[in-house]
Parts: C-alpha cells; sequence; structure tokens
C-alpha cells in the first residue's frame, strides 16, 4: 500500500503505527487506527502504545522490520 490512514481520524499512518495495530489487533483486521485512536480502542495511554512499538523494533519483532507504506 502506498499510505494508510487512521480508520477513525483520518491521520496519515506511520510504518510503526500500522505494525503495532497487527500485533495488538491481529492480522486479520483491514483498517488501522493511529495512536492516539488506538489507545481510546484499547484503553491505554498513547505514549505506552509509543514504547511498546519502540520495544517491538528494538526487539527485532517481524511486523515491524516489515514496510507497509512506501
Ligand atoms: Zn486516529
Amino acid at each position: 500500500m502506498k499510505k494508510a490512514y487512521c480508520h477513525d481520524c483520518n491521520q496519515e499512518l506511520c510504518n510503526d503505527e500500522i505494525a503495532l495495530n497487527l500485533k495488538l489487533l491481529g492480522k486479520h483486521i483491514g483498517t488501522f487506527k493511529c495512536y492516539h485512536c488506538l489507545s481510546e480502542y484499547i484503553g491505554c495511554d498513547t505514549t505506552k502504545l509509543q514504547s511498546m512499538a519502540e520495544y517491538y523494533n528494538s526487539s527485532g519483532c517481524i511486523l515491524f522490520q516489515t514496510s507497509y507504506i512506501g
């Protein structure tokens, strides 16, 4: 895909946001949310989501090594 946008607020998503959606919600999901909407959806802090993304990224999670947007 070229670009991805948040399903709820239409903000453009970065690669880590998409990867985190897949990690937390599963690969079957067809829509993605930004950190802000995702945090409301699952009920945790935006900063926590960002640190989770950093953690998965540095731990070499395959979902985070994939390029979803180009
Ligand atoms: Zn959003």
